[in-house]
């Protein structure tokens, strides 16, 4: 089979590969339909995540068919149409029992990063029973594939931990896809105002298209100014930081109102200063989160219902034999106005 592998910093390749196999009881094999690429894949081509080693197929994202399932795999059968949590979750362990898959003693973040992920024509998914979902009958597959880390990372890191509720004023730092999947699940709770903060005015476009009530272009304009001038001089009742970098993780010490949530979302690489000695009398709550995935039978039925389209998020398409010039259209994201590119991982795609 075909499969996008990391070969050390710097360098992935298209490679031949042989079909994955069953190695546990609980397995299942997935043929990959839809998949696409993550910020953290860009991360792990940079060198930057010591786990995903040299040989790792990458991706942990996808719809697909199952093929094989493993003696003990009980919820699932050859030819179901399933999506593909990016965590992987055992279901039994002390963190699955709390909900936290993502700190799963046998699973978490693993597809991908310490065992091969879903940038290729199939995937072996542990776990699959607590690991995968059902799509519905009538969904439309390629959109769901933004169900698989994207939708439910900015729904469960950034807008319910950061408590958006009814009325509040939200700012969300940062228009890349994780802020902008903050900022379509924000609005199943009806803010007063969302307030997108970012450089880039194509991804600013795209925010106000998505229902951002203001656009900061934060190379232009102030962004403390921009969000007082927006609440009253109040600050943001709910800041989501979407970014990762400590400038704007100082940003959000800047514009959060008194009693306000800080949700940050963003992978960060180095230390990020927190401003105690302005911050310690203002009854503020600072969350941090990796996502679970437990909100995604909830998205599901939102995406179902209407209320959520996922598919507005997809900006660009590829066949899995194009993956090399996908990651060159995702790195260059402020040339190209990449979001998330959907790859078509059937063998004949490029046909
Ligand atoms: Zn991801
Ligand atoms: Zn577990």
């Amino acid at each position: 089979m075909k499969a996008l592998v990391y070969h050390g910093p710097g360098q992935i390749s298209l490679d031949e590969r042989p079909v994955p196999e069953l190695s546990f009881a609980t397995d299942a094999i997935v043929r990959m339909r839809w998949s696409t690429i993550c910020g953290t894949d860009l991360h792990i081509v940079k060198g930057d995540v010591p786990t995903c080693e040299p040989g790792r197929v990458l991706g942990h994202e996808g719809v697909g068919v199952v093929e094989k399932v493993g003696p003990s795999v009980t919820a699932f059968a050859p030819g179901d149409k399933v999506l593909i949590s990016c965590i992987t979750a055992c279901g039994k362990c002390e963190a699955c029992r709390r909900g936290m898959y993502s700190h799963c003693a046998d699973g978490g973040w693993i597809l991908g990063n310490r065992i091969d992920g879903t940038q290729a024509e199939y995937v072996r998914i542990p776990h699959a029973d607590t690991s995968l979902y059902p799509v519905p009958a009538d969904a439309s597959e390629e959109s769901l594939v933004m169900l698989s880390d994207v939708l439910p990372t900015g729904f469960e890191c950034g807008v319910l931990n950061g408590k958006v509720s009814p009325g509040s004023t939200v700012a969300i730092i940062g228009a890349g896809p994780i802020g902008l999947a903050s900022l379509l699940t924000a609005r199943f709770y009806s803010p007063s105002s969302l307030i997108v903060i970012d450089p880039d005015p194509h991804r600013l476009e795209v925010a106000r298209r998505l229902g951002a009530t203001r656009c900061v272009p934060s190379d232009r304009e102030d962004p403390v100014q921009a969000v007082m001038l927006e609440t009253g001089y109040l600050g943001a009742d709910r800041v989501i930081e979407a970014v990762g970098i400590p400038s704007t993780f100082e940003l959000c010490q800047s514009v959060v109102a008194i009693g306000g949530t800080i949700a940050n979302v963003g992978v960060h690489g180095a230390p990020a200063p927190l401003h105690l000695e302005k911050l310690w009398d203002r009854n503020l709550t600072i969350t941090t989160r990796l996502v679970d995935t437990v909100s995604t039978p909830m998205l599901l039925k939102t995406v179902h219902a209407g209320t959520l389209d996922p598919q507005v998020l997809i900006s660009h398409r590829f066949a899995l034999a194009e993956t090399l010039d996908a990651y060159d259209v995702f790195t260059r994201a402020a040339q190209t106005h990449a979001i998330k590119l959907l790859i078509d991982c059937r063998s004949d795609a490029a046909q």
